[in-house]
């Protein structure tokens, strides 16, 4: 199978200058290797979407000529493909139902004397490992193993991590009746063969998880490049979360000169032809 890649951005907002700057590297990375281009829209964590985003935010990347080479597809569209997922994963025993609540946790974890969380989030203490102990189940975790997870980033080099201890047995499905971005984006980039994932730095902490996941469910690793985050004036990463502003399409060459700028590339020619080809080349030249 030839190089397929993705955009995959989450509903959450329109694209700003930050999310531009994925979509372009990952358009840039996929026509750098004669490959496919594909847009999937990550409306799976609904209480955070806003109605209309991701039809806007497919509009935005057409104004700059980022049209995918399919038909964009909608995580919410894809419940089947997660339950199938999460099923043979129960079945195995690499996946267990756990009924505690954040508390819960945040008492065992106190109990075992290891109340620091990571990055805010509690690591697991594994309650619910064994079963239940009578609790209704809430969410559905994958069992970790300690070892360390080794994967291959073209920018970053060689990463690792020990997951086990890091982030603790993750959470699949969620207490809340949703699916969990760390099963989808696995069974998405699995089922639509992609090949090489290019995306914000941000996200490379997930990808050891995203790893031992494509290991338990027996789905080829893909490549991963993570970009360059773009910072606003006060130093802080552009995000929605942050009221980072929608970028201004009806200037298209201006946004993609300035992500490409973002990129380390050069801003490039005026005409759009010419700009696609130029930058093509220059990404090509920068991400072998
Ligand atoms: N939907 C995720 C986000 O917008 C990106 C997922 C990915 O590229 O793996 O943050």
């Amino acid at each position: 199978m030839g190089y397929r890649g993705r955009f995959a951005p989450s509903p959450t907002g329109p694209l700003h200058a930050g999310s531009m700057v994925a979509a372009l590297a990952s358009w840039l990375d996929a026509r750098a290797h004669g490959g496919t281009w594909l847009v999937r829209i990550e409306d799976v964590d609904t209480p955070r979407c806003q109605p209309g985003t991701g039809e806007r935010i497919l509009a935005q990347l057409a104004d700059c000529g980022l049209v995918p080479d399919e038909p964009p597809v909608w995580q919410s569209d894809r419940s089947p493909l997660y339950q199938q997922a999460l099923d043979r994963l129960l079945a195995d025993g690499a996946a267990y139902p756990c009924g505690c609540t954040r508390s819960d946790i945040a008492r065992a974890l106190a109990g075992q004397g290891r109340e620091k969380p990571r990055h805010g989030e509690l690591v697991y203490p594994g309650t619910c490992r064994d079963g239940l102990h009578g609790k209704a189940p809430r969410a559905v975790r994958l069992r970790t193993h300690p070892g360390e997870v080794r994967w291959a980033d073209r920018r970053l080099g060689p990463q690792h991590q020990d997951v086990a201890s890091a982030v603790g047995d993750f959470i699949l499905f969620r207490a809340d009746g949703l699916w969990a971005y760390q099963l989808a984006v696995v069974v998405d980039d699995e089922d639509q063969h992609i090949t090489h994932v290019v995306r914000g730095e941000d996200l490379a902490d997930n990808t050891p998880r995203q790893v031992v996941l494509q290991q338990q469910l027996g789905c080829t690793t893909p490549i991963y490049l993570h970009t360059p985050l773009v910072r606003d004036t006060n130093g802080d990463k552009l995000s929605k979360q942050t009221g980072a502003s929608a970028v201004d399409t009806r200037d298209p060459m201006a946004v993609l000169k300035a992500a490409a700028v973002a990129l380390g590339l050069p801003p490039g020619p005026e005409l759009r032809a010419d700009w696609f080809a130029s930058t093509v080349a220059a990404w090509r030249v920068a991400w072998p």
